[in-house]
């Protein structure tokens, strides 16, 4: 088996002379020609799950022949990741998967990924690996933005038919795709999130989960030999609905990820400190369970720059489950 070249390095810089930045990046590059594809997780620092199948690649492809150039971000968002934050920057309290490049000096967040940007922008194919934060119980599915042209949105759709998760979501609406996901598109560079695992557990299943889906998308785009695995797969398009406290108190969740909810049941309550009932929460429609927020403390008043994560309960997919899936699997 021929062997790759490996470079090892950490981008670093400053914002406004104070905030240090790092970003670790490995590089293999084969001795055959072929695409670009970058790897990253830890946007979100404490969705370990990403973080561990990251390293679980870097260690296979030190030992396995590629084409082309396959770069390894292991941890995005090394600030975070060290200060065991979650969510949102340590640094700025903002959700750096809104942001895009262009706006370097504005804060420490824009100027982070606008340096993640340069790393990302060459590659043909990018995979970002989320997982469910400590807070975050996450049913593992897999959405596709589908944008830009017929061939485009099937190279972005490949990436993803190789994870061994049920529910593959395509999403057409711009607005409810991560800013950095609709620049990467733009740029013409095909990209998805996975989104596998729960509650920043390290969890071996999800870590095999993620780790299979990468294999499977180098092996589509050439990267790795081999014919990539295609499991069977259900492909759901709906409205995102994400469920928010109008009260603070404490959260006692009525659902589970992965459940279908019908119009009229219960997603839970919001109680004062005693236990009385503040406020309950009921579907308007039947949809998926795509996550909900596990950790009983809500603050509904706290928004970081507008974010509305502290408040979030129950995250929605209403369901419209894709008709031609045959022409999908084409
Ligand atoms: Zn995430």
């Amino acid at each position: 088996m021929s062997m790759n070249s490996v470079t090892e390095e950490i981008i670093r810089g400053t914002f406004r002379g104070e905030e240090p930045l790092e970003i670790p990046v490995i590089t293999f590059r084969g001795e055959s020609d072929g695409p670009e594809f970058t790897v990253m997780s830890g946007m979100h620092a404490g969705e370990y799950s990403g973080i561990l199948a990251a390293q679980r690649l870097i260690n296979h492809l030190r030992t396995t022949g590629i084409s082309g150039t396959v770069r390894v971000i292991p941890v995005v968002s090394t600030r975070a990741f060290m200060a065991r934050n979650m969510q949102l920057s340590p640094v700025d309290q903002r959700e750096v998967h809104f942001y895009g490049p262009g706006n370097a000096d504005n804060s420490y967040t824009e100027f982070q990924i606008d340096t993640l940007y340069k790393l990302l922008v060459t590659s043909n194919y990018v995979i970002d690996m989320h997982s469910g934060e400590f807070a975050q119980a996450l049913h593992s599915w897999i959405p596709v933005p589908m944008q830009g042209s017929d061939d485009f949105q099937r190279r972005t759709l490949s990436l993803a038919l190789g994870y061994p998760v049920e529910h593959i979501e395509l999403r057409r609406e711009r607005e409810s795709v991560p800013a950095l996901v609709n620049h990467l598109a733009d740029d013409g560079v095909a990209n998805i999130w996975a989104e596998i695992g729960k509650n920043g557990l390290p969890n071996e299943s999800h870590i095999d989960a993620h780790y299979q889906g990468l294999i499977a998308a180098l092996q589509t785009a050439g990267n790795l030999a081999g014919e990539p695995q295609r499991p069977s797969h259900t492909f759901i398009e709906g409205s995102r609905r994400q469920i928010n406290a109008d009260v603070s108190g404490v959260w006692h969740p009525a659902v589970k990820e992965g459940d279908i909810v019908e119009p009229g049941q219960p997603l839970g309550n919001i109680t004062d400190y005693f236990g009385t009932v503040l406020e309950e929460y009921f579907a308007e429609e039947r949809a998926l369970v795509l996550y909900y927020w596990t950790s009983p403390a809500i603050d509904h008043l706290r928004r970081p720059h507008g974010y509305d994560w502290h408040s979030g309960l129950v995250s929605l997919l209403t369901i419209d489950e894709a008709s031609d899936t045959a022409r999908l699997d084409a």
